[in-house]
């Protein structure tokens, strides 16, 4: 990959892109298939797995070293402390590896619910969930998404927590929880009756830890996605299961804004890590081009080709600085970034999708293949278009915000 100190950012955040890329670089991009034999193979024999397990944990312990650990959490947790803009610059470096997230302690779910404990956890939450999820001992998922209801409309939600006495019941039936076959406990978003109001108005929205051991809690599934039998985005049936009161998160009210304080941040670092991906797609495309012969000439030299380059070109510069926008408005607290967010969401993934399209028409069957990492590339831009908001979703906000300014004899000011 290459990265040099970009002119207009400050010593530090230059300092990590570069110090990010030296282990991209070095450790990571040579040693790909030795580091996920399983994207490669089947059944990686055990001898594989133990090797990849080692250098996996040998890249960790040089990361830390490094000081790149966590860039999502505050230094008191075990992470960089970064404020938002550093972390998005960091997050493009490191996603140029697929995967490579991981190595530097972002794993999602987990750095989700890790953000929401600790923003929402009260100290003993911390002390009992946040602590391990950030150690590794524990895993975690995020239980929001009902078959019946629509997840685009979070207020359709109708999982139910009762609370009895000391305890709140859960029921309710979710599905595509990520990570769900590993997880000790999810955060399940839930509405909430409570007749006592000690907790906050009855009939709003909150999340509950449950530990995935409580009786009522029944992983029915992990879903078949993209052709493959399973995965582990889970279909859970919530079933009269009792946890203490203590598992809210925050107070009954705050179930939404925790969903958005995750999903707001998120929708950056996501498309940070899709220009990432793009940038390492637009690499192997021009690799490809330049030394590829097909018709008595190079790849390079067919206009066809050069128009996929160029458009390539357009497409990741056009997602990158959009993206540094809409975290320069956050890191601002700036109010406007709503309509960046949400317009990030729609171009950035399908710019992604249309640049790893291109890449694997040029690279032909060996596009589809696991010998380069754009089939799974385009499967998550794909992916991408619809989680965390579909499309439609985010252009419905954007018109609104545009014409609300607009009622308001405003105009929109493209410059502010
Ligand atoms: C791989 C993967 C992992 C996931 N992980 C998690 C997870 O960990 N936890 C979790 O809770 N959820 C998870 N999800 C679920 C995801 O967040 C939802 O799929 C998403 O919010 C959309 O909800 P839905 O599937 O119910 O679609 P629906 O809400 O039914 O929407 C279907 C389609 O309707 C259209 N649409 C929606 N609203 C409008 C509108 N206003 N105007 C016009 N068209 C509209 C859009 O095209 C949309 O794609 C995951 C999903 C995937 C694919």
């Amino acid at each position: 990959m290459n990265v040099k100190p970009v002119l207009t950012l400050d010593e530090r955040i230059n300092d990590i892109r570069m110090r990010t890329a030296e282990i991209v670089n070095a450790e990571i991009l040579p040693n790909e298939a030795r580091l996920w034999p399983n994207r490669v193979s089947a059944e990686p024999t055990d001898l594989e797995r133990k090797e990849a397990h080692e250098l996996r944990e040998h890249v960790k312990a040089r990361v830390r070293a490094a000081g790149l650990w966590a860039p999502h959490l505050p230094m008191e947790y075990g992470g960089m402390g970064l404020d938002f803009l550093a972390h998005a610059y960091m997050n493009e470096v490191l996603a140029y590896a697929t995967g490579a997230a991981a190595l530097f302690g972002v794993v999602a779910p987990n750095s989700g619910n890790q953000k929401i404990l600790v923003k929402y956890g009260t100290e003993e939450q911390k002390r009992r969930w946040l602590l391990p999820l950030v150690e590794g001992t524990m895993e975690s998922g995020f239980s929001m998404t009902e078959p019946h209801n629509p997840g685009s409309d979070p207020r359709s939600l109708d999982t139910t927590a009762v609370r009895e006495g000391d305890q709140w019941v859960v029921n309710g039936h979710k599905w595509f929880t990520s990570n769900g076959l590993r997880a000790d406990f999810f955060v399940v978003m839930c509405r909430v009756q409570d007749d006592s109001g000690e907790e906050g108005r009855s009939g709003q929205m909150a999340q509950i830890i449950v530990p995935t051991d409580t009786p009522g809690v029944r992983i029915v599934r992990g879903i078949g996605i993209w052709g493959r039998p399973s995965s582990d985005h889970c279909e859970v049936v919530y079933e009269d299961v009792r946890v203490p009161l203590d598992n809210i998160l925050g107070r009954v009210g705050d179930g939404h804004q925790a969903a958005q304080d995750r999903l707001g941040a998120g929708r950056v670092y996501h498309c940070m890590n899709a220009v990432g991906q793009m940038w390492r797609a637009f690499d192997l495309m021009v690799e490809r081009a330049a030394t590829r012969h097909v018709h008595g000439g190079l790849l390079q030299d067919k206009q066809f080709v050069q128009g996929f380059i160029a458009d390539s070109y357009q497409d990741i510069q056009a997602a990158r600085l959009m993206t540094i926008h809409a975290a320069e408005r956050i890191d601002q607290n700036d109010l406007a970034a709503r309509t960046d967010i949400s317009a990030i969401k729609v171009f950035v993934p399908a710019a992604y999708e249309r640049v790893v399209d291109r890449a694997i028409q040029v690279w032909g069957a060996a596009g589809v293949s696991n010998d380069l990492p754009l089939a799974t590339m385009y499967q998550a831009a794909r992916t991408l278009r619809l989680a965390d908001g579909p499309d439609e979703v985010h252009k419905v906000l954007i018109a609104k915000q545009v014409l609300h300014n607009y009622a308001r004899g405003e105009g929109w000011d493209f410059g502010n």
